[in-house]
């Protein structure tokens, strides 16, 4: 039987089976890991888009055969470790998302192996929680009378040679600074304009800011909110934003 490309159709997204005991199973992870990493290989339409993929990619390349089978599984979770959990793969790229029959989804499955991992506790499984929480960090960071404190420090030679040192953020890696006023908190509500339907789209918006925008950048909010008000288009903040650990 041949199988056509996908991604003519919506994708199915199958929830994860995170109650599951053999979610946690790691040959079984690893096992679905060999069976998509060797998909991607054949495929490598995603090179592009994060590090996961050029990173899957070199391994196999510089494996003793050049194939899937050739990679250390132990590798896997190079491939893992660069996954930020986008879901842009999954969402714009990839012909072979559910309901095609090859049923790869990328993403769960490297957050599949990221659970794996918090699970059996990683060595930098300390440093991991506290820069994946984003939410706390903001919100401690942007108290109106340490916010100057904090993003001094961040641009201190001394406290990012300990950074490098002990929770391994590279001395030169471009940190965002941290704003008081946060986008949440300032943000002008919409003026009550008609909601017109387009076509294709509701005529209205839910705004989810992301802790970026509202700790780091929350001028990108308000530049959005000033574009929707030109347009007449009402919106509301999203009540429930969660932070969903994003560093
Ligand atoms: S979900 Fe992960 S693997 Fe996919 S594009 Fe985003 S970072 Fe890359
Ligand atoms: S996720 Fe899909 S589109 Fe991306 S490299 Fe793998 S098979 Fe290709």
């Amino acid at each position: 039987m041949t199988v056509r490309e996908g991604s003519l159709e919506a994708p199915t997204r199958h929830p994860l089976d995170w109650l599951n005991p053999q979610f946690y199973d790691e040959a079984a992870a690893l096992a679905e890991m060999e069976r998509v990493f060797d998909i991607c290989h054949g495929c490598r339409r995603c090179v592009s888009l994060c590090n996961s993929f050029p990173t899957l990619f070199d391994l196999v390349d510089e494996s003793s055969t050049g194939e899937v089978d050739g990679v250390d599984k132990a590798d896997y979770w190079k491939v893992v470790d660069q996954c930020y959990l986008c879901d842009v793969c999954y969402l714009t790229k990839c012909p072979y998302v559910p309901p095609h029959p090859w049923n790869l989804d990328f993403p769960h499955l490297m957050l599949r192996g990221k659970a794996i991992q918090f699970k059996q506790g990683t060595p930098t499984r300390f440093r991991d929680v506290q820069l994946a929480s984003t939410d706390r960090n903001g919100k401690l960071a942007g108290i109106p009378v340490v916010v100057k404190a904090v993003n001094a420090l961040s641009r201190n030679d001394t406290v990012r040679g300990l950074l490098d040192e002990h929770l391994g953020v590279h001395k030169d890696a471009w940190l965002p600074s941290f704003s008081a006023d946060t986008f949440r908190k300032n943000l002008t509500p919409s003026k009550p304009h008609v909601i017109r339907d387009g076509q294709r789209t509701p005529g209205k918006v839910a705004i989810f800011s992301t802790c970026y925008v509202n700790y780091n950048e929350p001028g990108i909010g308000h530049d959005l909110v000033k574009v929707l008000d030109h347009n007449e288009i009402p919106f509301v903040i999203a009540e429930k934003e969660a932070c969903c650990g994003m560093p």
